[in-house]
């Protein structure tokens, strides 16, 4: 069988939303899982809009998602000699011609074509004059004037657009650069692009794309156009709907194998599973189950699936993601065993990587605030002996295993008479500074004694000034 090449064409006119990364995604996806190659090309021949600041944007956000390209990046700004080139065949082969016609010429042709009840058109003026090139002259595609253009997509069927509706279209301009859909053709021909999976906003131009391969005498790729990514109110993604760069969910703490499962699935199923891995994807992407109804973007949905990967993730995989997200609160951390432990303990109860660094900050503080209201209730007279009892026992305590540290409570509930969560919530105030946390024998175990025992102390103190102001 021939080897699959994709590709991947963005235009570098802004960063990488969420859409584009989608389907940049499904080409690697399936160049990966048929063991193709997967090429990227910077589409930057709208120089007015094109930047290198996007160009930037999109490349990093590629690798933060960690698709990878096997040739490229190629750029059509540095291959205009090879569209000149093609340019001349078609004109030379008479699949195209120069034509003169002015601006205010066309201007008149669409009106009389649309007083006809027409769609606004080119009317073929210079077609059979066999112009040569000139200062003014644009090169004309000479488009089939009857009978149809199959677009056989394998993920819409096939769509038939009528050829007289498709003019002659301008393959390249007065001032000699050439226009979109000629340069996307002579692209994926010389690439060697057998499979181009993309946004259906470009089902349009698929027709226009496939005469030229036709006049070229180049095999057709296989085309599958896959529908827009919406919001929930089924209007196409905006700002409103939400952050829409890729760059941006990596900043709000969510990790790349997550948006790449819930970009996967957005647009694609197998079976009613939801959870994927990297290389679970690279296995079982096909394009016959890319799906042909939009993909409705959902924040909750996508959170859900981040707190999944964090969830399966080794610990030590996540201390590097979560790195910046504790610098940007003040605190910095080191890879070791003290990270892995703190991070496996927040693991089940992290959405996003920076839920986990607000949920990690106690673990580092030098010295723990207590939340007022927490304080307030739990942080008063009742909790003064067992929080004493407590720090005396650990003090002594060289074994702060999970059953040793049971053990100890156990003995604070026999002396105080009172229930483990009577003792549990002051404890979890005094080392948290708040009411929610991981297991209290977890974080015990992890703060271990030099921590511990100082924030005891601190807890017990603001018991006994309180009293002394009450009393
Ligand atoms: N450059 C186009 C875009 O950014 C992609 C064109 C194509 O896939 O053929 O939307």
């Amino acid at each position: 069988m021939e080897k699959i090449i994709t590709r991947f064409p963005p235009s570098p006119t802004g960063y990488l939303h969420v859409g584009g990364a989608r389907t940049a995604i499904f080409n690697w996806l399936y160049a990966r899982h048929m063991e193709g190659k997967f090429v990227l090309r910077i589409e930057d021949t709208d120089i007015k809009r094109s930047t290198q600041a996007s160009v930037d944007a999109i490349f990093e956000a590629l690798q933060w998602l960690g698709i990878d390209w096997d040739d490229g990046p190629y750029f059509q700004t540095q291959r205009f000699d090879i569209y000149r080139d093609y340019i001349q065949k078609l004109v030379d082969s008479g699949h195209a011609y120069y034509c003169t016609c002015s601006p205010e010429q066309i201007d008149a042709m669409r009106q009389a074509a649309m007083a006809g009840g027409g769609k606004p058109r080119y009317d073929g003026s210079c077609r059979e004059k066999a112009l040569g090139k000139s200062e003014d002259a644009v090169v004309r595609f000479k488009a089939p004037l009857s009978g149809t253009t199959v677009v056989e997509d394998v993920i819409k069927g096939n769509i038939v657009f009528q050829n007289d509706e498709l003019d002659d279209f301008v393959v390249c301009r007065s001032d000699g650069t050439p226009t979109y859909n000629f340069v996307v053709v002579i692209d994926d021909i010389t690439m060697d692009i057998n499979t181009i999976i993309r946004g259906d906003d470009h089902v349009m131009n698929t027709p226009k794309q496939i005469l030229l391969y036709r006049a070229l005498g180049s095999p057709l790729p296989t085309f599958g156009h896959v529908p827009m990514v919406l919001g929930n109110d089924r209007a196409r993604l905006s700002k409103r709907h939400g952050a829409m760069s890729v760059t941006a969910y990596r900043d709000m703490g969510y990790l790349p194998e997550a948006v790449l499962n819930y970009l996967v699935r957005l647009g694609w199923s197998h079976g009613d599973q939801e959870f994927f891995t990297r290389d679970e994807l690279i296995k079982v992407f096909d394009i016959a189950h890319i799906g042909r109804s939009a993909g409705i973007f959902d924040i909750e949905k996508l959170q859900a699936i981040n707190a999944d990967h964090i969830q399966a993730a080794a610990p030590s995989d996540l201390v590097g993601p979560l790195k910046p997200f504790l610098k940007e609160r003040g605190i910095e951390i080191e890879s070791g065993d003290y990270a892995t432990n703190v991070i496996e303990t927040l693991q089940p109860r992290s959405k996003t990587l920076a839920d986990m660094a607000d949920a990690a900050m106690f673990y580092y503080l030098e010295d723990i605030e207590f939340e007022e209201k927490a304080a307030r209730k739990f942080l008063k007279s009742a909790a003064l002996e067992p929080l004493q009892l407590l720090a005396a026992k650990l003090k002594a305590a060289t074994d702060y295993s999970q059953e040793n540290l049971e053990d100890v409570f156990k003995s604070v509930m026999d002396e105080t008479g009172l229930k483990l969560g009577k003792i549990a919530q002051p404890v979890r105030v005094a080392l948290t500074g708040k009411t929610a946390s991981p297991g209290i024998f977890e974080i015990i175990a992890i703060l271990g004694p030099e921590r511990v025992i100082p924030r005891l102390g601190k807890a017990i103190r603001f018991i006994e000034d309180r009293m002394a102001e009450l009393s």
